[in-house]
């Protein structure tokens, strides 16, 4: 159903979407389109009670309790939501769970930011004069999400909205919409008025280019792909809408001779096959130093041949298949176009051959060696488990092939010397480097892309930030006349 002003509504055309399994193509549910008058109702909703001030009027401790009882509805349904987001996107129930315990952790996160004072005054140097900086909400909101992480990628985007007292319409991906249908409702039980909260359902291309053109519409945070994300900057120019953009990654994971060489395979072999590598800082670069490369390639390779796949009640499986058959043939033409421009296939390349897998979109984790720079596999995200090997001699070789990207998301090292791990994170061009680790984050950091990869960050208290404006008033204590120009008396100046 779609959500708009404070009511549940099938689409005003009586258009509707299946979603099927990526497992095994089954239907799981069937849920409305909108049109697009649906969606002018719902930013009508949102900007109406944004200007009211029914929400936005609210102090930031009662938003901020707001928030924290939604993080309290959803622990309690947390089961509810991880099996309805396990079914959409085919990932095991228990990397499921994890997510919602991440979503849980991201709304406490900024209820509690929520409680720290926003607002200072500034000394401007003069005693008659107080100068004050005031956060304010930004406004109408469209929220824009991906179906690699579906809720809780639009839990960075909900929960700092909220706190910050902007109204929205939230839009998930067309593929994975459970989860955030799920949301709407504990939002509306925990009790935010109407209109403040708006779902859309629909294909981007439609409902998506609607909700980033409007003028009604103050801000647009996408989390997706770079090139919607260009589309959507193109859009949101004409009314010079402020952006946040959460986009692609090209992620380099630079191994040094002086390592902890097991940890690195290991840590090397979750970043790039986790989720089958449907993941933005996905670490689909590896690059090794030469003195280690053989052992390193070889012990990746026979690890990524024995990932277990499998669907999301298969409690042995490790990783599980890609979201839909066109992003399967999308990551088959890569591979293609990789072994085309003489990347070395050294295990997989295909997809899986097993039955059990043959009505999904199962692609087995795959290593290509002797790749470089100029390599479209090794430039290009393919968001499947593909990872490109490349060899460094020197330090400087190594950070210069890490930031040869037009991404700048993440990347990571491994090193036994502290001197250098200092010197290589400082030059990685990237929003997150992880040193002798790869791929955790928590909510308490800023998360956000260098490059291409982005504009703004979330998470931390920069995220809350993306969904402010600030205000400066400045009062006169003591007014007096400004004196600039000269105050003629009648007929004085000829
Ligand atoms: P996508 O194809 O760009 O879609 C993302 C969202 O944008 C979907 O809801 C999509 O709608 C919508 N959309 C499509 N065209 C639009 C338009 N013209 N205007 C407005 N919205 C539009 O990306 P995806 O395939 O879902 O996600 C994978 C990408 O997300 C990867 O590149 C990955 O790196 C990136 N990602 C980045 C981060 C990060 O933190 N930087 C996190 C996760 C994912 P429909 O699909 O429903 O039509």
């Amino acid at each position: 159903m779609l959500y708009i002003n404070g009511s549940w509504r099938d689409s005003s055309n009586g258009g509707k979407h299946e979603i099927r399994s990526p497992h095994d193509g089954a239907l799981i549910a069937s849920v409305p389109q909108a049109s697009i008058d649906d969606v002018n109702d719902a930013i009508a909703a949102a900007r109406a009670s944004f200007d009211s001030g029914v929400f936005s009027s609210w102090s930031w401790s009662k938003r901020s309790a707001l928030v924290s009882t939604i993080a309290d509805l959803l622990e309690r349904d947390a089961a509810i939501i991880a099996k309805k987001e396990s079914d959409d996107t085919g990932k095991r129930i228990i990397e499921a769970e994890y997510d919602v315990a991440d979503v849980v952790a991201t709304f406490r996160h900024f209820a509690k930011l929520g409680l720290k004072e926003q607002d200072h005054t500034v000394d401007v140097g003069l005693a008659n004069v107080t100068s004050q900086i005031v956060h304010e909400p930004i406004g109408v909101c469209s929220l824009i999400g991906p179906w690699n992480y579906p809720l809780l990628q639009i839990a960075w985007k909900v929960a700092p909205a909220l706190v910050a007292g902007c109204s929205f319409i939230l839009k998930p991906s067309e593929l994975t919409p459970q989860s955030a249908i799920h949301l709407i409702k504990l939002i509306e039980e925990a009790g935010a008025p109407a209109g403040v909260a708006n779902l859309i359902l629909g294909p981007g291309s439609v409902v998506g280019n609607a909700l980033t053109t409007d003028p009604r519409v103050d801000l647009v945070s996408f989390t997706g792909g770079l090139t919607t994300g260009k589309t959507i900057m193109v859009g949101a120019a004409a009314t010079v809408k402020k952006l946040a953009l959460e986009l692609g990654g090209k992620n380099p994971h630079i191994i040094f001779a002086d390592a902890d060489i097991d940890a690195a395979i290991d840590n090397a072999v979750t970043g790039a096959f986790l989720h089958s590598g449907q993941v933005c800082s996905a670490g689909t670069r590896l690059i090794v130093e030469r003195s280690i490369h053989d052992r390193v390639v070889k012990e990746i390779v026979r690890r990524a041949g024995q990932i277990r796949m499998g669907g999301p009640s298969d409690l042995s499986a490790e990783t599980g298949p890609l979201i839909s058959e066109s992003h399967l043939k999308g990551v088959e033409s890569y591979v293609a176009a990789g072994v085309a421009e003489g990347a070395k296939l050294l295990v997989g390349g295909k997809r899986s051959q097993l039955p059990e897998h043959a009505r999904g979109w199962y692609f087995l984790p795959t290593v290509f060696d002797e790749c470089n720079t100029s390599m479209h596999c090794v430039q290009e995200e393919s968001f499947g488990p593909v990872m490109t090997v490349e060899i460094f001699d020197t330090e400087a070789q190594a950070i210069a092939i890490g930031n040869d990207t037009i991404f700048g998301l993440s990347g990571g090292l491994w090193t036994g010397d502290s001197l250098k791990a200092a010197r290589v994170a400082s030059a990685l061009r990237h929003g997150t480097v992880w040193v002798n680790d790869y791929g955790p984050y928590r909510p308490q950091a800023e998360w956000g892309g260098y490059k291409q990869s982005g504009i703004g960050r979330e998470l931390g208290s920069h995220g809350l930030g993306e969904y402010l404006e600030i205000k400066h008033i400045w009062t006169n204590n003591s007014p007096s006349k400004s004196g600039w120009f000269h105050d003629f008396a009648e007929g004085e100046r000829q």
